[in-house]
Formats: C-alpha cells, sequence, structure tokens
C-alpha cells in the first residue's frame, strides 16, 4: 500500500504549552483515516499543520511525496480542505458559491454535478444559510471536492447531527473514499470511527496511544482480557430511533 502522507515527530507548541507532542503516523492511499480523541487532544492542530494551515514547531510531514517546509504549496494543490463557513457569501446561491470557489483553484467545475455528488441539486439556487445542518456538511464536504483532491480532511463533520443526517454523511464519506480520494477524518464518536474508518489513531493529551483498524483494537482488547461488565444487547437505543423514525433522510 502506498503511503500518501508521512508524518513523523511532529510536535506542536503553543508558547510553553506543547499540544502535540512527537506524533509519528502514516496514511494510506484510498483508505478513510480516522483521528480520534477527547477534546484538546491535538486532532484539529495535527490535521491543520498537514493542510499547510498551521506551523508546526518541528518534525517532518509529507503529504504524496512533497515535504511540508520545501512546497507547502504543491500540497495544498492535491487536497481538499473545508473552508470556513464565513467564507460563504450570504447572498450567493450553492451553483455561485461553487462557480467562485473554482476561479479560486483556477478550475472549471460542473456545479450542478457537484452537487448532484452530495444530493443536494435540488438545493443549487438555495443560498447556504437556508439549508439545514446535514445540507450545510455536505456542500461544505462538496467544496472541498472542487480541485479534484487527493487527499480531503474533515474535522468533526458530523458533530451536532441527528441520527439519519449523520448515517447519511457515513455513506457520502464512504462514497468519495470508493472513488479513490483519501480520508481523513476528526471525530470523538467512536460509533462513527467504527463503522467508517480503515484504521484509527486514538488521540490523547498529543501523542499516539493506539493505532490499528478498528477491528484490531477490539481484538487486542479482548486478547488482553477485557470482558464488558454486562451482557451486550443486538441493538441499541440508536437503532430503536432510527427503526422507528425511518432511514431516509430527514434534514435537520
Ligand atoms: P482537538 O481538536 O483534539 O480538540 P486542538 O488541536 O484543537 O484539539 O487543541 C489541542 C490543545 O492545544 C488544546 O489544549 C487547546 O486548548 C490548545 N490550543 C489549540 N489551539 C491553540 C492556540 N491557537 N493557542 C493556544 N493553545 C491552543
Ligand atoms: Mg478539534
Amino acid at each position: 500500500m502506498k503511503k500518501i502522507i508521512e508524518v513523523s515527530g511532529l510536535v506542536k507548541k503553543y508558547g510553553a504549552f506543547e499540544a502535540v507532542k512527537g506524533l509519528s503516523f502514516d496514511v494510506y492511499e484510498g483508505e478513510i483515516f480516522g483521528l480520534l480523541g477527547p477534546n484538546g487532544a491535538g486532532k484539529s492542530t495535527t490535521l491543520e499543520i498537514i493542510e499547510t494551515l498551521r506551523d508546526k514547531t518541528s518534525g517532518t510531514v509529507l503529504v504524496n511525496g512533497i515535504d511540508l517546509d520545501r512546497d507547502p504549496n504543491a500540497i495544498k494543490k492535491v487536497i481538499g480542505v473545508q473552508l470556513q463557513t464565513s467564507g460563504y457569501y450570504p447572498n450567493l446561491n450553492l451553483t455561485q458559491l461553487i462557480e467562485l470557489f473554482g476561479g479560486l483553484y483556477n478550475r472549471k467545475v460542473n456545479a450542478g454535478e457537484l452537487l448532484e455528488s452530495v444530493n443536494l441539486r435540488d438545493k443549487a439556487k438555495a443560498k447556504f444559510k437556508e439549508l439545514s445542518g446535514g445540507q450545510k456538511q455536505r456542500f461544505s464536504i462538496a467544496t472541498t471536492l472542487i480541485n479534484e483532491p487527493k487527499i480531503i480532511f474533515l474535522d468533526e463533520p458530523t458533530t451536532g447531527l441527528d441520527p439519519q443526517a449523520r448515517r447519511n454523511l457515513w455513506d457520502l464519506v464512504r462514497s468519495i473514499r470508493d472513488r479513490g480520494t483519501t480520508v481523513i477524518i476528526t471525530t470523538h464518536y467512536m460509533d462513527e470511527a467504527e463503522f467508517l474508518c480503515d484504521r484509527v489513531a486514538i488521540m490523547e493529551s498529543g501523542r499516539i496511544v493506539a493505532l490499528a483498524s478498528p477491528d484490531q483494537l477490539i481484538d487486542d482488547l479482548v486478547a488482553s482480557g477485557f470482558e464488558r461488565p454486562k451482557e451486550v444487547k443486538k441493538a441499541n437505543l440508536e437503532d430503536v430511533f432510527i427503526a422507528m423514525t425511518g432511514h431516509s433522510l430527514r434534514e435537520s
């Protein structure tokens, strides 16, 4: 498997505080790689350094073989980053916004096709502020795809979404991966990571404490003698919720 991101000894200090403490990990081409961890673990800092949006203190980062220290602009060309929602000019509709961003990337984009790919074609003439939470996230993901990147970065894309919108977004992320794009995603929802990610790195206080596929991590824990305190039911409350209110996409 080809390594598309190689991070080695990455350190980030904010003043005297060391938020990232010597991280090393690789991401393989074509996988969904999850950075998991509680708030403050250093997930966004790590992501934004790789995205060239934040300076690192030390360590090396290679993206698609390009050294961050030597050519950050070349890295920008192969990655897709979620733009801040403040960049979504309030009076432009979704089609106009995509055309605007296409212009910034110097790319000709088919706005209709792109909106279709995130299930938003019927909102082509709507303004960003008129969208539901789930639609906003899908539009935001569409904007990461404008420059046809090799890798996209999603920082907590499902926070605040209801179960249907969340599962709909999971399907979207998988379909993007299945079309060959590498995805790096942060989350603190373990069910999401288990369902979505090919491999995960669990971060705690600026360090990686585990890195493997979700299956492998669970098997390792069980092999170490871990047992759940009580018999697990075959469904959980979220399954009940989905069964009662439907799988169909309900905007929130
Ligand atoms: P996560 O995304 O995992 O929640 P962050 O990368 O946002 O974590 O933050 C990691 C740590 O660095 C936290 O303790 C946070 O308070 C601190 N931090 C983040 N950004 C800054 C900043 N610009 N200045 C100072 N401290 C920061
Ligand atoms: Mg964060």
